[in-house]
């Protein structure tokens, strides 16, 4: 029978968790496929599912962007057995073309009649014998046929397909990503999912200076990240009379620095509100004026909340790799305005003065600004599954 072997990367390093991580990823796995018929059986090194042969395509997809899955096979899975062992592996060799090829034995059944390396000696020349113009070459084979002996079942594969790794979702906490419509934010979120967080997601939009294509770019891109979860909340804030409250009392160079701290300040207040630990932005050191370290420095001032950057130290062009695999970029380069872009000021300041800000936000009350923007909040909940309910929303 052939089923997927799935290992699972970095999760078997974390002793204690080891439970907890793999409790987490058959969960995981189990809601992503819950519409195939497959079985999942879990031990404490690996994982394998049976399934319909008609799946495989649409299986491998899901077990590949799972995120905690380092590496899997498609192999056939026998009784421990010699002789079985010795049929299958000859038909699968029956079925490749090559002419150079080793087989190695990894044996967690101690019982078993031979040694590793005796056995693989063994069926390399039960290949030799039976398979016309072979040979072996232990440095570079074309094929390696690779035997995993265990106590009752054995699986043979000779092929490993690399997964995206990283630790299943749910392993941490939750964080709030600011999600723009642009190509940092969701990349940041994506990697956040991969370090094992669940994510809410807040999106600041300016109407009428802002347009619902906007939005629906930012749904969209919501939409792509809950891929790797089952769920995410999407916080609208209504950000308009804020934003121009800012741009009427405050200096235009400020403007920006002062609209970030107010994001902050208000994403700090949504992070509380839905239980979220951390923020997790797209901001990258010294893409743009409101990224120098000073500028984060004064605008971070705002929240004791922990904030989370993972592209913080990316080149653009590596932010754009992932962007691609993630198959975000071509959403995020459709040319709808953000609010940050609507009033940006010809000379916004790169190293902003922290008692300048303090002196300007003493002379307007934002308070009930911030206030009314946390009120009018609303959210859509966006999942995996087809029918969502936002469409009733827009
Ligand atoms: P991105 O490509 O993600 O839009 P950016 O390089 O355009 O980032 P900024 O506009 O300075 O940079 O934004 C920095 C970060 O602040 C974004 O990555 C995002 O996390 C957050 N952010 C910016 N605008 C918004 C918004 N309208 N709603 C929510 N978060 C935002
Ligand atoms: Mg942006």
């Amino acid at each position: 029978m052939r089923v997927i072997l799935i290992k699972y990367g970095e999760l078997t390093t974390k002793k204690g968790n080891r439970h907890f991580f793999i409790k987490k990823l058959t969960e995981n796995l189990r809601h992503k496929l819950k519409n195939y018929a497959v079985k999942i059986v879990v031990d404490r090194s690996r994982m394998y599912l049976e399934f319909l042969d008609s799946d495989l395509e649409r299986l491998e997809s899901i077990v590949q962007n799972t995120f905690g899955i380092y590496k899997y096979h498609l192999a056939y899975m026998v009784n421990t057995n010699h002789d079985t062992i010795k049929e299958e592996i000859l038909k699968i060799a029956r079925e490749k073309v090559f002419q150079t090829f080793k087989v190695e034995v990894k044996r967690s059944d101690k019982n078993f009649l031979y040694s590793s390396l005796e056995y693989a000696s063994l069926l390399g020349g039960v290949i030799l014998k039976n398979i016309d113009g072979v040979r072996v070459d232990v440095h570079h084979p074309e094929v390696t046929f690779t035997v995993e002996v265990r106590e009752k079942m054995s699986y043979i594969y000779t092929n490993s397909i690399k997964a995206v790794g990283g630790y299943p979702v749910g392993t941490q906490e939750k964080g709030m990503l600011m999600l723009s419509g642009g190509i940092d934010s969701p990349v940041s979120g994506y990697l956040a999912m991969k370090r094992g967080m669940r994510l809410d997601a807040v999106y600041f939009e300016a109407i009428p200076h802002t347009s619902l294509e906007a939005r629906n770019k930012v749904i969209d891109l919501t939409k792509k990240l809950v891929q790797y979860t089952d769920c995410i909340h999407l916080h609208i804030v209504p950000f308009t009379a804020l934003q121009e409250a800012i741009y009427k009392n405050c200096r235009s160079e400020y403007c920006i620095t002062m609209m970030r701290r107010m994001m902050y300040r208000i994403t700090s207040l949504l992070a509380e509100k839905n239980k979220a630990l951390v923020i997790v932005n797209g901001e990258s050191i010294g893409q743009v004026a409101s990224q120098t370290l000073v500028s984060m420095n004064v605008i971070n001032s705002v929240t004791n909340m922990p904030v989370i950057r993972p592209v913080a130290c990316l080149d653009k062009l590596e932010i754009i790799d992932i962007a691609k695999k993630i198959d975000t970029y071509d959403i995020s380069i459709l040319p709808y305005e953000d609010c940050c872009t609507v009033f940006v000021p010809k000379h916004p300041v790169i190293h902003p003065h922290l008692d300048i800000c303090l002196k300007m936000e003493s002379e307007f009350s934002f308070d009930e600004l911030i206030e009314q923007c946390v009120e009018n909040t609303f959210t859509l909940k966006i999942s995996d599954e087809e029918d969502d309910e936002y469409q009733d929303l827009l």
